[in-house]
């Protein structure tokens, strides 16, 4: 996803620190909108040797090559171990942290402590801000507190009330707002995205979400899911896996089985952090009446229910009895509602 032409305006406006730029900066706006990519992207147009005339990186020199293939030496990113690098959290890295560590700020100083490697800035992402516990978010707070001189912090974050306000009032503020539907629609058409506009809509407008959504074939099935799931204890199990059966049949491969589980386990998630009395991350159109529906389950069940789908996602890619697989897991569903 072109990134800076889906937030002109903030990369203009990123471009125009580049006279006194700040310690920190802070990237704030809702989840999906490629806030990483875009601290990512202007990472490598400060690093670079021979920026374009909007300030873009070359691709070409030295920095930008090492940038590129990860070794810039003037250059870290802290983010949890959990997650890839494209900035989401992988699925069978269960052992790795999700959490950034104390051990990752700490291993800061030594990088922080000798001069820069080609005399530009020195340059940490930090991504998401919001996946440190206290003591961690503390000693990045002293780093901030006597930044070391041509360091810039490039901080990401979709939940800044999870931050400490002493992080945040160390760092400048870059709004990334939703951009406009007709720019992110047209971003993801150049992205070969199909029907683009239906899966903002699904996605509630964050052009990310639409995309890693639209890699999962056509929107329909996906339509059907949301809207028997949102009827909770209603939800008819066997009528909506009769539903799916059918679009994954008539998918012809396209739709695979686990990309339906893939949606339950997402909509479990959204759930989960509902019940916590978190932002929902997936189905953000669906937000109210997710919190309905939290509030109808025991938590305990919901995190069982949650484990369970992991496994029924390694069972979803064997060959097996889809319509009596997809009855399998609406009937849990539906049993999350049921009294005690
Ligand atoms: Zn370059």
């Amino acid at each position: 996803m072109n990134v800076i032409s889906l937030h002109k305006q903030v990369w203009d406006s990123l471009q125009a620190r580049r006279a006194q730029m700040p310690h920190a900066l802070l990237l704030l706006g809702q989840r999906g909108l490629g806030k990483f990519d875009l601290a990512s992207q202007f990472a490598a147009s400060l690093l670079c040797e021979q920026p374009q005339a909007d300030g873009q990186a070359c691709g070409r020199c030295l920095a930008c090559n090492w940038y590129g293939q990860g070794n810039h030496p003037d250059f870290r990113l802290l983010q949890p171990e959990a997650m890839a690098e494209d900035g989401e959290v992988e699925d069978g890295k269960k052992k790795a942290s999700q959490q950034i560590t104390i051990d990752q700020v700490r291993a800061l100083d030594e990088f922080l402590n000798v001069g820069t490697h080609r005399g530009g800035l020195r340059i940490i992402i930090v991504n998401p801000t919001e996946a440190m516990n206290r003591a961690t978010a503390n000693a990045l707070l002293k780093t901030l507190e006597e930044p070391a001189p041509s360091t810039l912090f490039l901080m990401v974050s979709s939940d800044p009330m999870r931050l400490l306000p002493t992080i945040r009032s160390r760092c400048q503020v870059q709004p990334v707002p939703l951009p406009s539907a007709a720019r992110a629609e047209q971003v993801l058409a150049e992205q070969g995205v199909a029907d683009a506009r239906r899966w903002l809509a699904l996605a509630g407008g964050a052009p990310g979400l639409a995309m890693e959504w639209a890699t999962s074939g056509q929107a329909d099935w996906l339509e059907v899911l949301i809207r028997r799931l949102a009827a909770g204890k209603a939800v008819e199990p066997l009528v909506l896996a009769g539903e799916l059966e059918k679009a994954v049949k008539d998918s012809k491969g396209r739709l695979p089985l686990k990309a339906i589980v893939d949606g339950l386990q997402k909509w479990l998630v959204d759930l989960m952090l509902a019940a916590n009395g978190l932002p929902v991350r997936y189905f953000l159109p669906q937000a109210a009446t997710i919190v309905g529906l939290a509030a109808m389950i025991p938590p305990a069940r919901l995190m069982q229910s949650y484990r369970a789908t992991i496994v029924r996602r390694r069972e979803a890619e064997q060959p097996l009895n889809a319509r009596l697989f997809l009855e399998g897991i609406f009937l849990e569903y539906r049993a999350l509602f049921a009294n005690r």
